[in-house]
């Protein structure tokens, strides 16, 4: 990866799952990298405990536990290391939680998101990606989702930030010309995985001979996207800045007329999987059977979802391809030896399924 004017990287969200998995392939790559996070405890803190001292261990990383939301803070980060790309992976993630509270929402994904915004422009940086969402499309019955379709009527309070976060990118863009892209993941599993969602949970519960609870007798469809393929995804449009049409004229009045340094990606798999399918392969690579009960589909989730993805081929020559029996075959790997581990047995009582 070439990337222009390399300055440092600002990661945020590094004690995640997937910042954690960006930052460690920049850092293979030599490059300088400031991990941002500030340890939410919405799931186990000792998992992104795990994950930060192993990023703390690598030549290049210089950590930075801080909460994204204090404005005085977040300009001290841009005046002390004067980034050149920023890659801001931190929020507040989950579909259901953001029902039970919202606020930890606006604070990590609207207020944080803002201060990032105006650390970025003020700073000059040459390009900023983000993470938004596959739940920005609700309950879109156009599949697969496309970029040029609608996403306007998020189905959950996690969705409605997501879909705020373009639109505030999008307003920086015009504005004051950043270049800025904003990456829809589409759910991404693999190792060093959250243990909130399916792969995990499911993985956890069948390991331990408890009851997994699947919505809808498991007639619901996900584009798991594998780690690798979303790290991937992202490193190569961190390369691959947007530029300003030659025309862009941020005083323009239709702004669909002069289009400013704005790019929205959808980063997945394109081949959604029944959920049956999911626990099934979870089953085979385990070697034990699930014991299932069944509940309906929760408020704010969605029945199916399917990444268009052929913006991102054309603009990086990539598009996700892991097939779910290999990804969950790696992860299944990851789960064992990781609490077979001193640090993962520890974690077993926190890590609930
Ligand atoms: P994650 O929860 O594992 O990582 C997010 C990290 O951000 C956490 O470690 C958290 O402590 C940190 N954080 C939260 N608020 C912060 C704040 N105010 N200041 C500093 N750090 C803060 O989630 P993830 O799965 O790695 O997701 C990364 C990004 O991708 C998120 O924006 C998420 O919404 C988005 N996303 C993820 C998926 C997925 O399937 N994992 C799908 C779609 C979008």
């Amino acid at each position: 990866m070439k990337l222009a004017r390399a300055g440092p990287i600002v990661v945020t969200g590094t004690a995640g799952f997937i910042g954690f998995h960006v930052a460690s392939r920049l850092l293979r790559r030599g490059l300088a990298v400031i991990g941002v996070d500030n340890f939410t405890p919405y799931y186990d803190v000792g998992l992104k405990e795990a994950r930060f001292a192993q990023l703390c261990a690598e030549p290049g990383f210089t950590p930075m536990r801080m909460d994204l939301a204090d404005q005085a803070l977040v300009k001290a980060l841009f005046s002390d290391f004067q980034p050149s790309h920023f890659v801001h992976l931190a929020a507040q993630a989950g579909v259901r939680y953001s029902l039970a509270d919202p606020h930890a929402y606006v604070q990590s994904n609207i207020v944080a998101f803002l201060n990032v915004l105006e650390g970025c422009r003020h700073a000059g940086v040459s390009h900023l990606v983000y993470a938004s969402s596959s739940s920005v499309y609700g309950a879109n019955r156009s599949i697969p989702f496309s970029e040029h379709h609608g996403a306007s009527h998020p189905v959950s309070f996690y969705a409605a930030t997501k879909s705020a976060n373009e639109c505030m990118a999008h307003s920086y863009s015009h504005l004051f010309g950043l270049p800025v892209t904003g990456l829809r993941f589409f759910t991404v599993y693999g190792p060093w995985g959250r243990p909130d969602m399916a792969v995990y949970t499911f993985t956890h519960a069948i390991a331990e001979g408890r009851t997994i609870e699947i919505a809808n007798a498991g007639r619901v469809w996900r584009d798991f996207t594998y780690i690798d393929d979303i790290v991937e995804g992202v490193v190569r449009v961190l390369a691959a800045p947007p530029r300003p049409d030659p025309d862009w004229d941020s005083r323009a009045a239709d702004p669909a007329t002069s289009s400013a340094p704005y790019r929205i990606y959808n980063i997945g798999n394109d081949r959604p999987e029944e959920i049956n399918r999911l626990i099934a392969i979870i089953e085979t690579a385990l070697g034990r059977r699930a014991v299932r009960v069944n509940v309906p589909l929760p408020p704010g989730d969605v029945l199916k979802t399917r990444a268009d993805v052929s913006d991102l081929r054309r603009a990086v020559g990539f598009a996700p391809a892991t097939a779910l029996e290999d990804g969950v075959q790696r992860f299944v790997e990851w789960y064992r030896d990781f609490h077979a581990s001193p640090v993962g047995r520890e974690r077993q009582a926190f890590i609930q399924a």
